[in-house]
Parts: structure tokens; C-alpha cells; sequence
């Protein structure tokens, strides 16, 4: 698993994935906002955007002193909507501190695997959420955070995402 962030992987995957995953008319985007909130403003709501938040394994690596580290908690966010036949999806990764340095976020670099069991996550909730379909699969590889077993402590405070008090919930 590369510890690079690596935005290319992400939007080919996803492109890659759409045409069967979403078996509609649409035309889908996917783009990256690295200050994305987790709190819909009414008005937010109003025009339709959803929330999607998703934890998955990744790797990161300090660009100070070299170190890499795996986090079995890298939380991902996502908004999305459909409208007007344009859907929309806007992701943002949290980043992690290197323990020795304290300095800045280091972006997540993933596996290709990981990236696909992402996105299809991802896709299960905008076919439930944005075309009505069945949930077909309850359990979503069990890979929210709330559900998973933890093998080893994360470390709150070296991470973006626990610094904003940003979980995996639903909305
Ligand atoms: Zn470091
Ligand atoms: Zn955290």
C-alpha cells in the first residue's frame, strides 16, 4: 500500500466503477474539497446535498522525517447530490500527524482495493439515497467506525478528523 495521497487513483476508480454501479441517464462528477464540513446548513439541505462518512485503512507518510504509518482509521467525507440529472460528489480525506515531527496533516495514501470498496460504499448510498433503490446490503463490509473492532489504539490526537470531532455518523 503506497502512503502517497494520490487524487488521480481516486477519480480514475471512481469513473472506472460509475458505469455499473449507477445504471442511469446522469451525468456524475467527482471532485475534491479538502475543507468540506460535516454539517449541512438547512440551505445545504434544502438543495439536496447528503452526507457520507466512511473510515477505511490507509497509510501515511511524514514529509519531515520520512516516517510512514499504516491507521486503520482514515475517515473519508463525503457530500453528494443529484439534480437536474447532474449528480455531484465532493470528497475530502483527513489527515494524520507524524508523532515525532507534531508538524503538519499528511494526506492518506490507500490501496487500490481500498479506494474501491470505498466508492462502492459510497455508491450504495446514492443509489439508496439519490434513486430510491433498496439498500441491498445492510452490513457495508462493516467498515463504519462505530461498528468495527480495533485492533490497536488510535491515536486521537495525532488526527485531523478526531481534532473536529468529525465520527462516522449518518445522517
Ligand atoms: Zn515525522
Ligand atoms: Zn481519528
Amino acid at each position: 500500500m503506497t502512503a502517497d495521497w494520490n487524487p488521480r487513483l481516486w477519480m480514475d476508480t471512481f469513473s472506472d466503477l460509475l458505469e455499473d454501479e449507477v445504471e442511469y441517464d446522469d451525468s456524475w462528477t467527482f471532485q475534491f474539497n479538502y475543507s468540506l464540513s460535516e454539517e449541512l446548513s438547512t440551505e445545504e439541505r434544502r438543495r439536496r446535498w447528503k452526507i457520507y462518512c466512511h473510515c477505511v485503512h490507509g497509510r501515511f507518510r511524514c514529509s519531515s522525517c520520512s516516517r510512514s504509518w499504516p491507521s486503520a482509521r482514515v475517515v473519508l467525507l463525503f457530500r453528494y447530490r443529484l439534480r437536474s440529472n447532474r449528480g455531484t460528489v465532493l470528497m475530502r480525506p483527513f489527515g494524520q500527524v507524524c508523532r515525532n515531527c507534531c508538524q503538519d496533516f499528511e494526506l492518506p495514501g490507500f490501496s487500490q482495493r481500498e479506494v474501491e470498496e470505498a466508492l462502492l460504499s459510497l455508491f450504495r448510498k446514492i443509489r439508496k439515497n439519490c434513486y430510491d433503490e433498496e439498500d441491498e446490503d445492510q452490513d457495508d463490509f462493516g467498515s463504519d467506525c462505530s461498528e468495527r473492532v480495533w485492533s490497536k489504539p488510535h491515536e486521537s490526537q495525532l488526527c485531523e478528523a478526531c481534532s473536529l470531532g468529525i465520527w462516522c455518523q449518518e445522517d
